[in-house]
């Protein structure tokens, strides 16, 4: 039996059923370098989705590596019942970059903990259980975080601590408003949500939760401006704004540091995680101190600014800033985002190409399943051929949106100019491949020949 099938069987035994996973054989990375990671077979795959947008910068890069075992020679634990140097140094640089005035930073071990962070500070501020999330949202696995959640496939429960208004735009691709110019689509969603709001709520309302581009929704983009004009109408009744970063801070975007800024806003709340840890277990609030400190009782985190995921963070976030991984996120981001668009004419399966920085997604449909108006149907079949056919090649990428039918690509943010077209090369013969084999529509210069791999080496 191989490594990965002998992992597989010991993994069914004794995990939960309802472990999503990648690939009809899931793989185990081992190992990773850079922008490369090795599975425990040995198979060498460039990254392009750094395990959820998480591996930020590199795979081992040894600034963090060595950050990491110097404090934790030192010491790995101690709670917030002490004073952590290297929280306290954390929080500084986050509420500095952040750009909120007179920032507070609380941490926590993921995103999902984060925004009950923020649910908790905007419902208690308001004093009201009424929370606005947008539709094909993603906001954590908790009890709370699902309530906010507007994606079926990812919430298992409907009970909720909430009383939830869900706000149509986040998704333009998908919208009723869709075939609006962007200013035009802007400002007819915040003519729903004061409808919403007229019609749905009572009293006051404690806050609206948003991905400034919807990462497992499939990396849905609305147009630059959209959550300020909704935030016109918020304003209107105090309704705070809580923006969750989880996926689009720390520069990923290319053209800001956070999402939010792509809106013209300034949020009342942020929650981050994934990337300023490079995969060290963190995620964080942050707000504005009266905000942040109108929770009425004490409370304390266990493992929330650990000293050994804070000072690995520090490292990241210095190194991030240090190298402006912002304008290489734009850099290989339009590289990657033009030579896709390029390629769109020939490939009727690629619906949408979206996204920005190094923060890209392929909707893939049904060709010529668009009617006047309407977005094609979802082809979750090709995008789950394409997962496969990437790996088979070496390349490993993501995939999400609400019908399972969105490729993500987010690889590490310092990718160089020769990965990012390596990987698109290998996207497009695939996606080509998958879209003769499936529709039998072929792609022009389609040069997938079907001979394994050419990418996946053993090392
Ligand atoms: N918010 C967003 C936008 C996310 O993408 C995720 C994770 N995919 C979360 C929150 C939850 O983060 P975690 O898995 O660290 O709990």
């Amino acid at each position: 039996m191989s490594v990965h099938a002998s992992l597989l069987e010991r993994h069914r035994k004794v995990m939960p059923d309802w472990i999503a996973m990648y690939y009809e054989q899931p793989i185990a990375l081992a190992r990773g370098e850079g922008r490369h990671v090795w599975d425990a077979e040995g198979t060498r795959y460039l990254d392009f989705f750094g395990g959820i947008l998480t591996t930020s910068t590199a795979h081992a890069l040894p600034e963090v590596v060595s950050a990491v075992q110097q404090q934790a020679e030192r010491i790995m634990h101690s709670s917030t019942l002490y004073l952590i140097e290297p929280m306290i140094e954390l929080a500084e640089e986050v509420a500095a970059a952040s750009a909120i005035p007179d920032a507070k930073v609380f941490f926590t071990t993921s995103g999902t903990e984060a925004n009950e962070l923020a649910l908790m500070l905007a419902t208690t501020a308001r004093q009201s259980s009424q929370v606005l999330a947008m539709r094909n949202s993603y906001h954590g696995r908790s009890f709370g975080a699902v309530a906010i959640t507007g994606n079926r496939a990812w919430r298992p429960s409907q009970l909720s601590p909430l009383n939830v208004g869900w706000v149509e735009g986040g998704y333009p691709y998908r919208s009723p408003y869709g075939t609006l110019p962007p200013e035009e689509y802007s400002a007819a969603c915040a003519r729903d949500l004061e409808r919403l709001l007229e019609s749905f709520t009572a009293g006051q309302v404690a806050a609206l939760i948003a991905e400034p581009i919807q990462g497992v929704g499939g990396f849905a983009c609305p147009p630059d401006g959209f959550y300020g004009e909704l935030k016109h109408v918020l304003d209107h009744e105090g309704v705070l704004l809580i923006a969750d970063e989880v996926q689009t801070g720390w520069g990923r975007t290319g053209e800001h540091f956070w999402g939010w800024q792509a809106h013209g806003v300034m949020p009342d709340i942020v929650t981050f995680a994934k990337g300023v840890g490079n995969g060290l277990s963190i995620g964080g609030v942050i707000a504005r101190a009266e905000l942040m400190d109108c929770v009425p009782c004490g409370s304390i985190s266990t493992f929330g600014g650990n000293p050994l995921s804070a000072a690995g963070s520090l490292a990241n976030l210095r190194y991030i800033q240090a190298h402006d991984l912002q304008r290489n996120c734009a850099g290989r981001g339009t590289e990657l985002l033009e030579r896709l668009r390029a390629a769109q004419p020939g490939l009727p399966l690629l619906g949408d190409v979206r996204g920005k920085g190094l923060m890209i997604g392929l909707e893939l449909v049904v060709p010529g399943s668009e009617a006047e108006g309407l977005a094609g149907t979802p082809d979750a079949t090709a995008a789950a051929a394409v997962l496969e056919g990437c790996r088979e090649r070496g390349l490993l990428v993501g995939k999400g949106g609400l019908g399972g039918n969105v490729l993500r690509i987010a690889p590490p943010m310092t990718l160089t100019t020769e990965e990012a077209a390596e990987g698109a090369d290998v996207l497009l013969q695939v996606i080509g491949h998958v879209q003769q084999q499936l529709h039998g529509i072929a792609a022009p210069d389609a040069a997938f020949d079907g001979a394994p791999s050419a990418h996946a080496s053993r090392a």
